[in-house]
Formats: C-alpha cells, structure tokens, sequence
C-alpha cells in the first residue's frame, strides 16, 4: 500500500473510532442514574477515626454493644461484641479495681469465673476469688497495664484469698495482691507461699475451656519442683512470663461462635519443666523492666484492628446492666 493510502485510513479509522466513542459518550449520559451525594464530611471522619488511638477509643465506650456476642481478632489485637458484665459481687467472688470498669467478656468468661470462683474456693479453702482485670464493656486495647485482654477471654485473678466481708469500693480500688515472687526474680516468696497457690494455679488449668495459665517463672519453677504427681497434663497449660508475680492471667480458648476469633498456637506438650525454663532466669531477662503483663497496647490504632472493630466501636449501646458503677451494697 501506497504511503499516502495509508495516512487515509489511519485518518479515516480515527475519524471513526471518534464518533463511535462519542455516541457512547452520549448514550451513557442519556442512562446515567445519579448516584447518591458522596459526604466528604463523614469519609473524613471516618478517615479520621481509623487513624486514632484505638485504646482511647475503646475505653471511652461505657457500655457493650447490642447483639449476640463474638470475640473478635487476636487476644493482643481485637474487640468484643455484645459483651457481658461480671456481677461485681457474687458469693465467692468479689471484683477488684471496679472503677476501670474491666469486668466485662464474652459469656464463656464470665460463666467460667461464675464456674470457676467456687471450685477454686474449695479446692483452696478460701472464701473466694478476687477478680482483676477482664476487659472493657466492647474490648479493644487498653490505654494501661495490658497487651492483651481484647477480645473478653482473658482474666487476670488475685494470689490473695477473698476476704469474709464484702470490700468497699475503696478497698477494692486500692489494696495490693499478694507478691509470691523474691526479689531476686529467682524464687518464689515463702513468706506469702502456701499450698493453697498451686490448688488455685492447677484448678484454673485443669478447667477444659482455659487455654493457658499464665505465671512468674520463679512460680513454675517452684510448680516443677514441687509436682511430682504423673498426671501433668495441666501443668503444660501453665507458662511462664513477664510479670504476672501476683496474679494468674487465666486465657480461655477461642469460643465456638466466634470464627474470626484466632486461636494461639497450641501449647508445647510436655510439662514445661525442661531447660527451656531456664531462659527465663538469665540476667538480662531478669533485669528487663518490663511492667506487669508484658507492656500495653496503647499504641494501637483503629485501623491496625480486625476491621468488624470499627462497627463494633460505632455500634449502638446495649442495656444498662444492673450493677455498672459503684458497689452500692459493700460497706
Ligand atoms: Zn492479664
């Protein structure tokens, strides 16, 4: 084909391609359905949202959500819906620390403790359990003391007998745990030590729904040393780490009707009292100051979340349970 043919077509099939792309332009327009105002107001918020400090929040939301419960993410990184309140006074439990309002979880923690408080009362002779921290009404990363505790399966309870009167809310708000720790960081404190510790620590981890009982090194190594029983199935759930010198931080598997609940890997078989405890008694492990629990979550953002958390946290408020507040019964 002669060159200037050539230039002809391509110019023709341009010319072409042109007015069919036009027409469509016009028939698009003649079907165009408006679509609804996009509000550059509520996508800023939104925006702005995602990019906040989730533990503060989280721990601004007084009450849970409605709807049924699910736990939702990763114990370290997640929230709650539909969460329920732990009565602050039962017969053989008592909350401490009511005013951070941390007495809330998914049903099967609460129904463990409920569970729970009088067994370990039996088992140990006291007059109940104290209940530290759960986690707040919908969740989410705490703004102080924890990493974890954000999906309303985890508890923190007390080395420390309930006493036989009901505790103000005072008290409740500031007297200390029992430290069963030396201050070495290498042995248990005989002092504050009874046999009654290890009846509480085996009764949580011999409940089929908890999935680690986590303690002081310094206490598994006295927990090693001391049980001599064959049957040490429970003690595999029992694990050392950071902290945890007054209180056993009790983790309950992923519930049933929670599928976008991550379940941890699987404790180690084997009682846990092999050389691999010895790490935790290395100098420098035992200079870190790491606070109780192991740090806090407050550098989190929504956005670092399960995203369901950003429905959960804007999601309407549940029913005001019953006991929220004061404990307007203790003296
Ligand atoms: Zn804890």
């Amino acid at each position: 084909m002669p060159k200037s043919m050539c230039k002809r077509v391509a110019v023709v099939t341009f010319l072409m391609m042109a007015l069919i792309c036009s027409a469509a332009a016009k028939n698009a327009i003649s079907v165009h359905v408006p679509l609804p105002p996009s509000n550059p107001l509520k996508n800023a918020e939104e925006q702005k949202q995602q990019n906040s400090n989730a533990s503060v929040l989280f721990s601004g939301k007084k009450l849970p959500t409605l709807g049924r419960a699910v736990a939702i993410g990763y114990y370290p990184s997640g929230c709650l819906q539909g969460g329920v309140e732990l009565p602050i006074t039962g017969p053989t439990w008592q909350v401490m620390r009511v005013s951070r309002n941390r007495n809330w979880g998914h049903p099967e923690l609460v129904n463990f403790l409920e569970h729970f408080a009088p067994i370990a009362a039996k088992a140990t002779g006291w007059h109940g359990i104290l209940v530290g921290d759960m986690a707040q009404p919908r969740g989410g990363p705490l703004p102080f003391g924890h990493k974890s505790h954000q999906i309303g399966l985890d508890v923190d309870i007390w080395f420390m007998p309930m006493p036989d009167r009901l505790l103000s809310k005072d008290q409740r708000d500031n007297i200390s745990a029992s430290n069963l720790v030396a201050a070495d960081g290498k042995q248990i404190n005989r002092e504050n030590w009874s046999s009654a510790d290890i009846a509480f620590i085996r009764t949580a981890a011999e409940q089929p729904e908890v999935e680690r009982v986590l303690v002081n090194a310094a206490i598994k190594k006295e927990l090693c040393r001391v049980e001599s029983n064959d049957d040490k199935s429970w003690m595999s759930k029992v694990r050392p780490w950071y902290g945890h010198a007054d209180h056993i931080h009790v983790r309950l598997k992923c519930p049933a009707d929670s599928p976008d609940c991550r379940a941890q890997p699987a404790v180690p078989s084997g009682d846990g009292c092999d050389k691999s405890l010895n790490h935790w008694f290395a100098d420098w492990i035992l200079r870190l100051k790491i606070p109780d629990n192991s740090g806090s979550a407050k550098g989190l953002k929504l956005k670092d979340l399960p995203p369901a958390c950003a429905a959960v946290l804007n999601a309407p408020a549940g029913p005001t349970s019953a006991n929220m507040g004061e404990p307007s019964d203790a003296r």
